[in-house]
């Protein structure tokens, strides 16, 4: 099946008259009709058929959207998480232990960042910060101890590639697993298992989901990896997502391939927009024609999305907040991926008093006249 098809049909079992849409298994528990094949499920699980004892361990509505995004990221196996966090934690406490160590790309997300630098150290987890960028620096900073190599390509404030196939395979040689955020591309513009990444996850409140309207993540890898989780830290953490936000994500996933299309044509027009602007020094965009990993993305990824930066030439912020506030389209928020554009400024090197800030923008699926017209009006009447 080709990928557009296997997001409207697959892993949808039908039988006689039936609903075109996967119902919500909105139940906390699947009740048996006699004790031997409750007991031969729970205790001598046919891995090849769906095990379904309790929701928090699994449900029928997350699974037809795993097997989607499973097919999509060319993995024999995904789970939906509650969150894209929970998606992160959980994958990386599966290949974590005490006395463990990781090699971490220095621009990832924050919290995801967070999570390394100040919560793993209190279980004895120690880790090296590496800028992506050189292969060269993410394979020396591993020690014999390394147990992941976390990554995120591209990342979401600053737009940089790391090598996958490089820095996979010598992770492999080492026996380290690697994990990357693939949030940016989504499953659509970039498949890293097929480049030697053991663990993807994606934040799916962003362009899977598409509407701004769920909180949810996914991890996709081998049956043998996503068993594992499912078994300990989906189990024991207990944080996957439930029925109905699970429900919505699938509804989102139908229209990925027109979204990021549409998101790829839309993050273009405006990048090569921002690209001409008196008022801009930089264009941190990874569509872009100029983009200075350019080489690495037409190797490694099929598309790019409507995330970019760029750094205005003034930097003063009393005038950076004023574009913002001026902007009309542009709403003023975290997150990105769904209909709605967004602003915000991020400070490059944060501190007490940054100095350095680039405004990263979201372009939704307002028309791009719109988005660019209402760009150009507000950087006129403040960073001019
Ligand atoms: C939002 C985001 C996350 C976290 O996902 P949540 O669904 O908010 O928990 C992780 N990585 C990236 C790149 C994100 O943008």
């Amino acid at each position: 099946m080709e990928r557009d098809t296997i997001l409207q049909h697959l892993g949808e079992k039908k039988s006689g008259p039936s609903p075109v849409v996967p119902p919500i298994v909105q139940t906390s528990l699947f009740v048996y009709p006699e004790l031997d094949s409750f007991w031969n499920t729970m205790f001598e699980p046919d891995t090849e058929k769906d095990r379904y004892i309790y929701s928090r361990v699994g449900n029928p509505t997350l699974d037809v959207a795993a097997r989607k995004i499973a097919a999509l990221e060319h993995t024999e196996s995904a789970l939906l998480f509650a969150s894209g966090m929970a998606a992160i934690t959980s994958s990386m406490l599966s290949v974590l232990s005490h006395g463990g160590h990781v090699v971490y790309v220095d621009t990832i997300y924050g919290p995801s960042k967070h999570f390394i630098e100040e919560w793993l150290p209190r279980f004895g987890i120690s880790c090296t910060a590496v800028d992506g960028r050189s292969s060269d620096e993410v394979i020396g900073a591993c020690k014999p101890e390394t147990q992941l190599i976390y990554l995120e390509s591209p990342s979401s404030i600053v737009f940089r590639l790391q090598d996958l196939r490089t820095i996979c395979d010598a992770a492999k040689e080492k026996g380290i697993a690697t994990l990357i955020d693939n949030s940016y591309a989504s499953p659509l513009f970039q498949q890293p298992a097929d480049l030697g990444v053991d663990l993807v996850i994606h934040s799916a409140t962003k362009y899977i989901s598409g509407h701004s309207d769920v909180v949810a993540g996914v991890v996709a890898g081998t049956r043998e990896r996503m068993t594992r989780i499912m078994e300990q830290e989906g189990q024991w953490l207990g944080a996957l997502l439930p029925p109905f936000p699970a429900w919505l994500l699938l509804r989102g996933l139908r229209t990925l391939p027109i979204r990021m299309k549409a998101a790829q044509e839309t993050g273009n027009i405006v990048g090569a927009f921002l690209a001409t602007r008196p008022e801009v020094e930089t264009v941190l965009h990874v569509g872009s024609p100029d983009f200075d990993q350019k080489a690495l993305r037409d190797q490694q990824m099929s598309g790019t999305s409507s995330l970019l930066s760029f750094r205005p030439k003034v930097q003063d912020l009393d005038r950076i907040k004023a574009f913002i506030h001026d902007l009309k389209i542009f709403q003023i928020g975290v997150s990105w991926g769904g209909f709605e554009s967004l602003a915000l400024p991020i400070p490059l090197v944060p501190g007490d008093s940054p100095s350095d800030w680039v405004i990263r923008i979201y372009c939704g699926l307002e028309d791009v006249k719109d988005i660019c017209g209402d760009l150009a009006q507000s950087l006129e009447r403040h960073l001019a």
